[in-house]
């Protein structure tokens, strides 16, 4: 690294020779990037209840002890996982107690799959009262003391002959002295078709969803959880895409509590990682992916201006260089003195104009 540095020096006329004792300083600032997936498992049984025959609950794996029951760990524990059992011999089909067959009596017709409907309605000509017939007011007796008023106006309608006292010129001409009109809903019959049952005078049990059974278990579930952290040291911001882009990351991966971290790893970063590896309560498996990046940070002392990152990429010891801090503050020194004696001379220009 030291010799891929002192090259990237040379090109600006600086001949140094960095392996030498003292002519530089390296510290390592090496980057991680660590992703800890587990998959917890966890198990659980309860008393099941579906309607119908279900094919599908019968065809499900079954166990007897739920908690010794043996599953294998998961292929990818970054994957959710959930298995469906059921208790050996649990499976049943009970009758629904709510029905016959999957059908109940119709609670709206009480079974007769029809409702009752008034055979007759009032006139709407003459409302069905005694306007009617002025000689028998609607009853077919015509009154003892003679027509009553005639209550219409001069351009009133017609009457008609009563279809009961026979009178002419005396009845409503809709009703013809009968008051009432047949029901057009259910044409004098007096009966209409139950809108519940459609007139079967049964209908579906919802509760069984019309099958007239039950299939009742004992069911379980193991399921395995994805549970996810990250362990990091990512590199300064001002050489990051350098890094992420060309960088030759070392990756390991550990897939059990006993294999060993990298032995090319910082103690720090092993410490970092150390502390996240402890087997969990309920873990069946684990992917531990580990990415790091060796990151040297040089300084020469023959070229104070610069400070220079080395990090190994696919086509050798990559170089990047940085200005120093000194040579930031440098600059901005003499970038303020230089404001500071602009303002000087306008000042000296505005005393002289006056
Ligand atoms: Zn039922
Ligand atoms: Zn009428
Ligand atoms: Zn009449
Ligand atoms: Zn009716
Ligand atoms: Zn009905």
């Amino acid at each position: 690294m030291l010799q891929a540095v002192g090259q990237h020096v040379a090109r600006h006329g600086i001949s140094v020779l960095l392996t030498s004792p003292g002519a530089a300083d390296l510290s390592w600032q090496s980057l991680l990037d660590c992703r800890i997936v587990r998959s917890i498992e966890e198990r659980s049984e309860r008393e099941m209840r579906a309607t119908g025959r279900r094919r599908d609950i019968a065809d499900r794996p079954t166990y007897t002890d739920l908690a010794s029951h043996p599953v294998d760990p998961p292929a990818d524990p970054g994957t959710p996982h959930r298995l469906e059992l059921v208790r050996e011999g649990s499976l049943e089909e009970v009758a629904c107690e709510g029905c016959e067959a999957g059908r109940r009596t119709c609670a709206r017709c009480t079974g007769n799959g029809r409702l009752t409907c008034d055979r007759f309605v009032p006139c709407d000509g003459c409302g069905g009262g005694i306007d009617a017939c002025w000689e028998c007011d609607g009853t077919g007796r015509p009154r003892r003391r003679g027509r009553r008023t005639d209550p219409r106006p001069v351009d009133g309608p017609q009457r008609a002959r009563c279809s009961r006292c026979h009178r002419a010129d005396a009845a409503c001409p809709k009703c013809l002295g009968k008051g009432r009109m047949d029901c057009s809903v259910c044409r004098a019959t007096g009966f209409v078709e139950c809108s519940a049952c459609r007139g079967a005078g049964r209908v579906r049990h919802t509760e069984c969803a019309g099958t007239g059974l039950f299939t009742t278990w004992t069911g379980a579930v193991i399921s395995h959880t994805p549970d996810a952290r990250k362990v990091e040291e990512p590199a300064p911001l001002y050489i990051r895409p350098a890094t992420d882009g060309a960088g030759d990351w070392r990756r390991t991966i550990l897939t059990s509590a006993t294999d060993k971290l990298p032995d090319d790893l910082e103690p720090a970063h092993r410490a970092m990682i150390d502390r996240h590896l402890a087997v969990s309560k309920n873990e069946v498996g684990r992917r531990v992916t580990i990415r790091h990046l060796p990151l040297a940070r040089v300084t020469a002392h023959a070229d104070p201006d610069r400070v220079y990152f080395a990090f190994p990429s696919s086509t050798g010891i990559k170089v990047l260089e940085r200005p120093s801090k000194q040579r930031v503050v440098r600059f901005s020194a003499i970038a303020s003195t230089t404001i500071a004696v602009a303002v000087l001379l306008l000042l000296l220009v505005v005393v002289v104009l006056n």
